[in-house]
């Protein structure tokens, strides 16, 4: 689960989505992109690898007159990190990014495929931006067509959505993931953690499961078919304080964090009980006898857990080797073994080196 920011009427638009997804890098990711509504057209870019690729994409794009735009870093968790599958995930005249892994969405892309719906990604994502203009069609307005779409996907989200058809709109939902708004005169910012909005204002809207809504020239915020009161806290005061989300050392954090990072890195990663990975061939898994892990200092010792676990579950051998040793070694690599290295920073050349 990655990052999200999105913007409505404040000068420089482009260059907030970009700074705040800047800010929001350390929690890491593998792709990025943005959606802005420019003149009232759809103008989306996105690539693949560090946030640099994205910012020299979008450098060369003449912004006339952006009124809305959404942005986001992903972190996969179905389908390839390709540029495809890259967020925003656009439609004829929308596009949506999201945080989190819609678990109904296979159901909901066949029965989509089916009206004759065509989809381009492998990501569960896509099936919300297909949904929202499938029952656009049919519906009065926007916030019914958005409404029912999120009525009908399940799973956790963080959702942003922007329209060619009200270019003045951003539709926001959350489930699972966090969301925050902030208001200022009348603009109007989101991000999926604070320090993006530090600096902007004093206090913001953290959005509570459930809820949903847009902004036009105001916020208008649903639980269900209910409005919803608005739940304002004050921001923390720098970004290392947000950063550090309430601990007193980034240290201290990394321990707590632990159990939700897990959770995180195993979205999308556990089906039927099974660990799946959808971006490797099946048959490349045939006939695995043996795994060699080389890595560095911690890298060495999760390379440890992950002798331990994957002996007792997958039942194949493995061998963990410290990779500034093994660099110097004459190692005899079964044929049919499976060789992993483990990079961080540190001994990181030596891993390389092997
Ligand atoms: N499930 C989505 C995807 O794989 C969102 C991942 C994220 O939260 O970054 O594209």
């Amino acid at each position: 689960m990655c990052g999200i920011v999105g913007a409505k009427n404040i000068p420089n638009l482009v260059d907030y989505l970009l700074e705040g997804l800047r800010e929001l890098e350390y929690r890491g990711y593998d792709s990025a992109g943005i959606g802005v509504i420019d003149n009232g057209q759809l103008k989306v870019v996105k690539a693949v690898g560090k946030l640099d690729n994205l910012v020299r994409k979008v450098m060369k794009i003449q912004w006339e007159d952006p009124s809305v735009g959404i942005g986001h870093t992903r972190w996969a968790t179905h389908g390839k990190p390709t540029e495809i599958n890259a967020h925003p995930h656009t439609g004829e005249f929308s596009c949506v990014v999201h945080n989190g892994i819609i678990e109904n969405y296979q159901k909901l892309k066949q029965e989509l495929e089916k009206e004759n719906i065509s989809f381009l990604s492998q990501t569960d994502t896509e099936v919300i931006v297909r949904l929202f203009e499938h029952f656009h069609d049919g519906a009065e307005t926007g916030e019914e067509a958005f409404y029912k779409t999120i009525s009908t996907i399940e799973g956790a989200y963080a959702i942003l959505l922007i329209s060619e058809k009200e270019p003045e709109r951003i539709y926001f939902a959350k489930k699972g993931s966090p969301l925050i708004l902030l208001q200022k005169d009348e603009s109007f910012l989101f991000a999926s953690s604070d320090t993006p909005l530090i600096g902007w204002g004093e206090k913001a809207i953290y959005l509570e499961d459930g809820e949903w809504g847009w902004v036009d020239t105001q916020i208008h915020l649903f639980k269900g078919k209910e409005k919803a009161p608005f739940h304002f806290r004050p921001l923390p005061p720098t970004r290392t304080s947000a950063q550090k989300e309430g601990y007193r050392f980034f240290m201290e954090k990394e321990i707590y964090e632990q159990p939700r990072v897990m959770e995180e890195f195993l979205l999308g990663r556990i089906e039927d009980d099974k660990v799946v990975f959808p971006e490797i061939e099946p048959e490349f898994w045939e006939g695995l006898s043996s795994i060699v892990i080389s890595a560095c200092g911690t890298s060495y010792h999760a390379g440890l857990v992950g002798k331990y676990l994957i002996e007792r579950y997958a039942k194949i051998p493995v061998d963990v080797e410290v990779a500034s040793e093994l660099r110097y070694r004459e190692p005899i690599i079964d044929k049919n073994g499976l060789f992993v290295v483990i990079s961080q920073s540190g001994e990181t050349a030596d891993t390389l080196e092997t």
